[in-house]
């Protein structure tokens, strides 16, 4: 998947959109493969297979993820930030609970029940209070603690 990310233009029908069209080519004979392939598309002859037009001029367009919306697993928002936020003791206490990610964050369910962590963690510091605090407020069920996240502005960091 070398050419993820970049925008790929597809011909489609100028009449109904199409993408089943085609167009007239030139074909070569491939002796290692043994099969045609195709050498040339002309500029002309180019036709669409789902409404009959003929003798069009594609229009390009962009191609959609065809991946897009397969399946029905729910996609979550993220909130990503840094490690900063939370002090040194919060960070033994988390690793503790098994909410480590490698040895270079946490990575936190937060749209559960505001008192759970504090149940296990005691009291929370001001840092990974807002933390959580900014990860539900924009909606994200999950945060993820990372040591190279950017720390959000306004929120106490602590040096550990
Ligand atoms: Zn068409």
């Amino acid at each position: 998947m070398k050419d993820n990310g970049e925008i790929k233009q597809i011909p489609v029908c100028p009449r109904c959109g199409s993408e089943n069209v085609s167009a007239d080519a030139a074909a070569r004979w491939n002796p290692e493969k043994r099969e045609w392939e195709v050498s040339a598309i002309f500029d002309n002859g180019h036709s669409c297979d789902a409404c009959g037009a003929g003798e069009v001029e594609f229009d390009w367009v962009e191609a959609k993820n065809t991946s897009e919306g397969r399946g029905d697993q729910p996609v979550c928002s993220l909130l990503v930030a840094s490690t900063a936020h939370v002090t040194a003791t919060e960070a033994q206490s988390l690793a503790d609970l098994g909410l480590a990610r490698g040895e270079f964050g946490f990575f936190l369910y937060v749209a559960g029940d505001p008192n759970a962590l504090r149940t296990e963690l005691g009291a929370l510091s001001e840092g990974l209070q807002g933390i959580i605090d900014e990860a539900r407020n924009r909606g994200c069920p999950y945060l993820l603690l990372d040591r190279d996240g950017s720390s959000i502005d306004g929120l106490p960091t602590y040096d550990w």
